[in-house]
């Protein structure tokens, strides 16, 4: 137990907001103020400043349970393990490796992402593993690398926003999500610049905007189309951007030229003058970016909506150029590293391909392996929980719960059910861990050392500030003893440290490189943008950080991890790499791919049985399925249970008053949770958060139409009908 505070990071959301935890006479630890990491110089939401509450939860799990006689009960570790390297193996030799399932979660290390998907392909040898990051971001990951050719959330720090010109944020609600991150854009617009937020929903974060357009959900699509039909009209185009630093122009001119910007106000309901201000705001300015979150991605043609706004940026001549560019703002706390080292279905470590032959070349030398014995890409995260029960007979889960998360959850819950063994590993009897055959007690976040990587591409390092309770183990641990009761005694260290060393061997010479990251340096530096290959490295097709010309002309350098480290030997170590593309993208010719798209409407939309459209997404005091949050008395007390928020037409439609219960029906099933009317919503539109189960639970609604691409599920948009639930 340490008698100081240690510095560390958030345990929830991508922002990994810099906190001290400060042990305390009683035992435990509490949240400090830690004002020198720059994202959020010691700003925290309500979800942050509690996390500690988590870690000593009187409904923590402090034994591994086994099911017996239809329940699960306390039993010892060896137990636990032995059934389920057992269960694992017997299944195997009867179904074959991909009969064994692996699902892992976007808020996993690196280093337990990293190991996951090494003991799935090296243990198990099953092809069949992928994880819940794929219902977040995979949509931006995928326009992200068809247009530049490599995917990082943010391709310049969060720091360079309010230094821009113009931003337009695309389905992303910042003050519910990440409040901290809301000065970037208040200090964008003390210096004169401006923000356009587009949502169907006047959030909080629109009511912040200069200007707010509102399309009808799935629509985000036509409205980027008719925003480039504009610029085009207009004489906005930069000619020589698009000339030396672009392919594809004249079809994606075409594309958007199909889309009249009458034929996008009735697609969308975003009028012309709206569309034309929005134009003149992006394009005035000399820099401007586009950011989007879960809004235009969560959607089945996501891929091709973010490919349209990137079309509109490349268009204008914004990427690729200090103080602009398109971002994601990925969601979960290691939603970036998360899809970079291996647990996602067609990926090796270092963002590599499944599929590439010289990938699994380096990659199985690291793990000592023949890379033949290496399985192939598997199936993506919908598709692995739809064929549970089917031809894959057992789940191994750590760090989700897709009983609430996922699309459909209904139809999940019951292939969960269906299945010959589950085994979880969590901290708290989350609605999937009550399913399993065996759940194993888990570490959490301040009991362990890791690093994540921020949606700014900055690899952080979480610092260990508490003792584990007794009776609890890391993932890292339950990898290592089924590994070695698997036949495999070597190669899953418990060590996070030496589980690193390993991953910046398999990382190096990859698009996310982190060869060059050290413990030491993430310690003394508050952070390290990728790529950071090791020096002698070779780089992964981006400009070479060391040329970067926002580093010299930088008015505001970040505290940490934008300038040149002291290197410790000879050999100066690379400084990683905050800006991305300023010189070349990482596209093999260095130039930015148009995607050229058409508008298509949603896979469902609305008819005479379900005539309203519904929209889930996030409340401030809840995060994702709110495993860990809906166990804090003060969340619980600031959002206790969800709601249907609709606007005073439909509700007067219906008869409805505020707080009256209503049920939203889907072709997959029924919610039912209270009113909350307000005019802040289309009157087409109905919203539901996502984080509850049982009743109100959004995702029983929601359609897992899939994405040709990045196999995202269409969570942001659904046909449904909206009944009045008489009080009895
Ligand atoms: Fe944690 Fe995100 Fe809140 Fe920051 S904004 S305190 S990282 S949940």
């Amino acid at each position: 137990m340490r008698t100081t505070s240690t510095p560390t990071h958030c345990p929830y959301c991508a922002l990994q907001c810099g906190m001290a935890l400060s042990p305390l006479p009683t035992g435990g630890v509490e949240v400090v103020e830690r004002a020198d990491f720059p994202v959020n110089r010691g700003a925290l939401c309500g979800k942050g400043r509690t996390a500690p509450a988590v870690l000593s939860s009187r409904v923590r799990l402090t034994s591994p349970l086994v099911r017996s006689g239809g329940a699960l009960v306390p039993s010892g570790w060896d137990e636990a393990l032995d059934l389920i390297a057992g269960r694992l193996a017997g299944i195997r030799d009867v179904h074959g490796p991909d009969a064994l399932g692996v699902f892992g979660g976007g808020g996993l290390t690196n280093e337990k992402a990293y190991a996951l998907g090494k003991f799935a392909r090296v243990v198990l040898g099953t092809s069949q593993i992928d994880y819940n990051g794929r219902f977040c971001m995979s949509s931006a990951a995928a326009g992200g690398i068809k247009a530049f050719g490599l995917d990082r959330g943010l391709p310049f720090p969060l720091e360079d926003i309010p230094r821009t010109g113009c931003v337009i944020l695309v389905g992303s609600n910042l003050a519910e999500t990440m409040p901290p991150s809301l000065r970037f854009f208040s200090e964008l617009r003390e210096n004169g610049g401006t923000l356009i937020v587009v949502d169907p929903r006047r959030t909080k974060t629109a009511e912040q905007a200069d200007l707010h357009l509102a399309p009808r959900p799935g629509t985000d699509l036509a409205l980027a189309l008719g925003l480039l039909h504009l610029v085009v009209a207009e004489g906005r185009v930069d000619e020589e951007f698009v000339r030396e630093r672009t392919t594809g122009w004249e079809e994606a001119r075409a594309a958007a030229m199909a889309h009249w910007p009458e034929q996008v106000e009735r697609i969308t309901g975003v009028s012309v003058p709206q569309l034309r201000q929005a134009v003149r705001m992006f394009c005035e300015p000399e820099a401007a970016m586009v950011l989007t979150a879960r809004g235009p991605e969560q959607q089945s043609k996501g891929t091709d909506t973010v490919g349209a706004w990137i079309d509109l940026c490349l268009a204008t001549g914004r990427a690729g150029r200090p103080l602009s560019g398109y971002g994601c703002l990925t969601g979960q706390g290691n939603g970036q590293g998360g899809r970079e080292h291996g647990q996602k279905a067609d990926q090796l470590p270092g963002y590599r391909k499944l599929d590439d032959p010289a990938a699994r070349r380096h990659v199985a030398e690291v793990w000592g392996v023949d890379p033949d014995s290496l399985p192939g890409p598997g199936r993506s995260a919908y598709e692995l929980l739809d064929a549970l029960g089917g031809d894959v007979r057992s789940l191994l889960l750590m760090g989700s719960n897709p009983v609430v998360s996922a699309p459909r959850a209904a139809h999940v819950e019951e292939r969960l059910r269906s299945l010959d063994f589950l085994a979880v590993c969590d901290v708290v009897l989350s609605e999937t861990a009550a399913l399993a055959d065996v759940v194993l007690p888990v570490t959490q976040w301040a009991e362990e050392s890791g690093t994540t990587t921020s949606l700014e591409g900055r690899v952080l390092l979480r610092r260990q500030a508490l003792t584990p309770p007794d009776g609890i183990r890391s993932d890292l641990e339950v990898l290592h003893e089924l590994a070695a009761r698997l036949g495999v005694e070597k190669g899953f260290p418990t060590d996070p440290e030496e589980v690193f060393e390993e991953l910046r061997r398999a990382s190096a010479g990859g698009i996310a490189d982190y060869s060059g990251i050290t413990y030491a340096r993430l310690a003394a530096e508050n952070g390290v943008f990728w790529p950071c290959p090791a020096p002698g490295g070779g780089e992964a097709g981006v400009e070479d950080a060391w040329d970067d010309p926002a580093r010299d002309t930088d008015p505001a350098p970040l505290d940490g991890g934008d300038g040149p480290a002291q290197g410790t030997g000879p050999v100066p170590s690379h400084p990683g790499t905050p800006r991305l593309f300023l010189d070349r993208f990482a596209t093999p010719d260095g130039r930015a791919r148009f995607a050229a798209v058409t508008h298509r409407p949603a896979a469902e939309e609305p008819d005479a049985d379900y005539p309203v459209l519904l929209t889930t997404g996030r409340v401030v005091a809840q995060y994702q399925s709110g495993a860990q949050t809906r166990r804090v008395d003060e969340l619980n007390a600031a959002a206790p249970g969800p709601f249907v928020e609709l606007h005073p037409r439909l509700a007067a439609r219906l008869g409805a008053a505020e707080g009256d219960p209503l049920a939203v029906v889907s072709r997959r099933g029924r919610a039912v949770a209270p009113a909350r009317i307000t005019t802040g919503i289309r009157p087409d539109t109905v919203f539901m958060p996502f984080h509850w189960p049982g009743e109100g639970r959004a995702n029983t609604l929601t359609n897992p139409a899939l994405d040709p691409t990045s196999r995202m599920p269409e969570f942001k948009v659904c046909a449904v009908r909206v009944e009045r639930v008489e009080r009895v």
